[in-house]
Formats: C-alpha cells, structure tokens, sequence
C-alpha cells in the first residue's frame, strides 16, 4: 500500500472516518495539557474496565490495569496470553504541545495593563503567538497541599486573553528584523486585565489579584508553585471546505496519543501483552520524572513483573525488552504544496496518505536519530499489508534543511525494536496545526493491528 491516497477506501462511505474524527476533535479540544489528557485517559481506561495498578495484586492474561506518573504521564497495559518475557507490543506517544508557561513571578502592571510574564515551551514560531485568542490551563498547588484546577478562556462565556503585536504603521524597524526576533522570547507577556481597585499602590494588579483570590483561592505567591500553560483558545474545527482536515492545537502529538489510546481500548485480547504509553516532556527533551528517559516505564514493567510471580526481575526485564516491538507513535512532517523546496517529496508524508513510518528522523546526517532496524521494518510492512492498512515512508525534509526529534531513541535504549509511526501535520508547531482526518483514522487502524499481530 505504498504512497496511495488513503481516501479511496472511503469513498463511498466517510462515515467510519468522519465519525472516528468526531471524538478526536473533541478530545483535543478538552485535552490541551499533559494532565486534562492523563485525567480524560484514565476516565476512558477505567469505562473500558482498566483497573489502577496499585489495586491489583495478582495477573492473569487479558487484565487491563494502568499507572499514573505525577499526573503526567501514564502506561496502561492488557495482559497477553504469552508470558511477559516474551515481549509486549508498545505504542508510546507524547502528549506536551508547544506552549507558553507562567514564569514563577508572572504578574506585572504597566501603564493600566496587568500582565502575565511567560517563558515559551518547545520550539515555536514566536510572531505566531501575537494576537490570536489565547486560553489559561494548569494548576496553582498550595502550601497545605490542595491544588486548584484553572481553566479560563474555553467556555464561550469566559473572556480571553492575548498578546499584541505593532501596528504596520509603526512597525517600520520591526519589520526589518529577521522572524525569529520580530517578536522577542521576553515580549511574550499576556494581557490579563485593566481595571483598577479603588485604592492602593498597584491598582490594576490589585484588582486581578483579588479577582483570582475571589474565584479561585490562591494569592499572588502561590503562582511559585503553580503550572499555568497559555494555550490558543476554541474547539478544534473541520477544515478545507470538505471537511476533510482538521484545525486543531496540539496535533502533534495529542493526534497519536489519541490514536494509540483508542488502539489499546479497542483492541480485542491479544497474544502479547499490549502497551500505551503516554510521556511529558518530548518538546524540550523528554527528560525528568515525567518524560520518557524517566524510569517509570521500566519501572512499571518491572512491576508487570512481580505481579506475575518472576522470581528474577532483574534478567526478565532485559528479556522482556530484548523481544519487545515498538511504535513511537509522533507526528511526521506533512509535504506542504506551498513550501516544496524544504522536503524531498519522495521521501515525504503526504496529507491522506495514511500512517508515516519515519525510518529515521534527525538533523544534520541522522544525527541523534534512531534508525529502524531493516529486519523489523520488513515484519512492520507485513502487518501493515496483511491488514490493509494505508501507510507511507518519509524522512523529516531535505538534508541539510533542519530535522527533528521522537522518543523513539529512548526506548531503543533498552534494546527493543522501534520505529516512529505517526500522522503527517501541516503547520507543526503553530498555534493551529492542520492533519487530514483520513491519516487519523488509518494510524487508529495501524496501532490497531500492530497490537494484534
Ligand atoms: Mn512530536
Ligand atoms: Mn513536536
């Protein structure tokens, strides 16, 4: 099924497609941080009879059971008929999206205007940022231990905040600056308000100040131990006039957590142990307890484990992963028509084309890249091809043009065989990124049957 428009198949009936879209969009268009999507997989994990792991105390083939990580980072897990050591089929995907965070001290007054001070999150275009729609998600964690959700700028009723941008007609000098400096890291500060209290040193700041004490409980110094993300507001929409897309943020790559996710509930009992990880931290690095070089994974695994009575952790984790098969499931860098000059269009993902496998990702001569093992690229085909799956290769544009990163490094480091499988993406990394419903669907069909092999 190589390089084949993937909507042939439906083109007599788009519903499978269409439909499938339906609860993509509003998932993405609830889930805009690492923990809403934690907290909406553990409530579909539990709906499809998945038991937390810390209340399981015995294993039996086709369990289900999951782990949480710090809110952030989650592994559920469906028990296989084959015994642990004999390998399990993971798919592992990221679900952090480039953002704006709240610095630790955000709140500032200047000349009427009470701001939000941010530092940006992953690798963003930052002129895209500037006015445009933006919403408040995270938590404000205090003292005595409670932590208060906020979520401002979704519901229709609830303002929105934003960042300005000159005017064109002062903007003479701006416009001369190269991209990447038209709008500096440090002029990223969200207006938050403008009215002032009655009386006191810093009217306006007051006034937020007590607004958000009124609404939500905290002072200005529990924001030191908050995780406020600033992320562009609204639902994801259809896009073209077809329908046939999606504009949505935080495709990449909430599109194949969403896809592995439904992969793992869906999918019927299986010979091997089936996997979904969903890891923190890809955007800058995949590092600390929440990303994927935490040990958690292997820990949980580990734990997989003991509760199937190994009397030798330690040699069955290294078997396990020995004969262990992954999709690092990321986004691919969808060919644009409009920018052409970037990609080698053979070596590209085409929107519609179906699932991507990325052999190889990186920058500068495959620089920090995993490169698939051939042997499992041949047995990934196979599967692909017996379950008329439609699927594409493609590497992340020109040589020498610039690159990218995945987990899937990671994971190979513990000498199991992975491959980046994705959807292709248009406008990686803006505010609203653009995929084609029918890659959606066809990764769904692809995990599906990874999983089932
Ligand atoms: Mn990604
Ligand atoms: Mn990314």
């Amino acid at each position: 099924m190589y390089k084949k428009l993937a909507w042939e198949k439906y083109l007599d009936d788009l519903s499978p497609v269409y439909d499938f879209c339906e609860d993509y969009k509003a998932f993405i268009s609830e889930c805009k941080t690492e923990r809403l999507v934690v907290k909406e997989a553990v409530q579909l994990l539990v709906e499809h009879g998945f038991k937390d792991a810390s209340t399981v105390t015995k294993l039996k083939a086709g369990d289900k059971l999951y782990f949480v990580n710090k809110n952030k980072n989650i592994a559920a897990y469906i028990i296989g008929k084959k015994p642990l050591v004999e390998g399990v089929r993971i798919l592992g995907a990221h679900i952090d999206s480039p953002r704006l965070d709240f610095k630790e001290r955000p709140i500032l007054e200047r000349d009427g205007f009470v701001y939000g001070n941010t530092h940006y999150y992953g690798g963003i275009k930052k002129y895209q940022w500037v006015t445009i729609p933006l919403a408040i998600h995270g938590v404000v964690c205090l003292k005595d231990g409670t932590t208060i959700d906020v979520n401002i700028g979704e519901d229709e009723k609830d303002p929105v905040i934003g960042i300005s941008d000159l005017l064109p007609h002062l903007a003479r000098q701006q416009m001369q600056k190269p991209a990447g400096n038209i709008i500096e890291g440090e002029d990223l500060d969200v207006s938050l308000g403008s009215l002032p209290l009655k009386e006191g040193d810093h009217k306006v700041k007051g006034y937020l100040l007590k607004l958000l004490k009124d609404k939500y409980g905290f002072e200005e110094e529990d924001l030191i131990s908050s995780e406020i993300e600033i992320t562009p507001a609204g639902k994801a929409r259809d896009y073209g006039l077809d329908g046939s897309m999606i504009l949505g943020y935080g495709h990449d790559d909430r599109s194949c957590a969403y896809t592995s996710l439904r992969a793992l509930l869906d999918v019927q009992p299986t010979e091997y142990t089936s996997c979904c990880v969903l890891v923190d931290k890809e955007e800058v690095g995949s590092i600390g307890a929440t990303g994927a070089q935490s040990h958690f994974f292997e820990n949980s695994l580990v734990k997989l484990l003991e509760l199937s009575g190994s009397k030798d952790t330690h040699q069955d984790i290294i078997t396990l992963f020995e004969h262990s098969h992954m999709l690092s499931s990321d986004v691919s860098a969808g060919f644009d028509p409009i920018y052409p000059s970037v990609s080698d269009r053979d070596n590209s993902a085409l929107l519609g084309y179906g699932l991507t496998f990325n052999k190889y990702v990186g920058a500068g001569g495959k620089s920090s890249s995993n490169d698939a093992n051939p042997e499992y690229y041949a047995w990934i085909r196979k599967i692909m091809d017996e379950n008329n799956v439609n699927w594409q290769s493609a590497e992340i544009g020109k040589v020498d043009a610039g690159g990218g990163g995945t987990i899937a490094f990671i994971l190979g480091n513990y000498n199991l065989d992975v491959i980046d499988a994705g959807i292709p993406v248009h406008s990686m990394h803006a505010p609203m990124e653009v995929v084609s419903k029918v890659d959606v669907y066809e990764a769904y069909l692809g995990y599906q049957a990874f999983l089932t092999k």
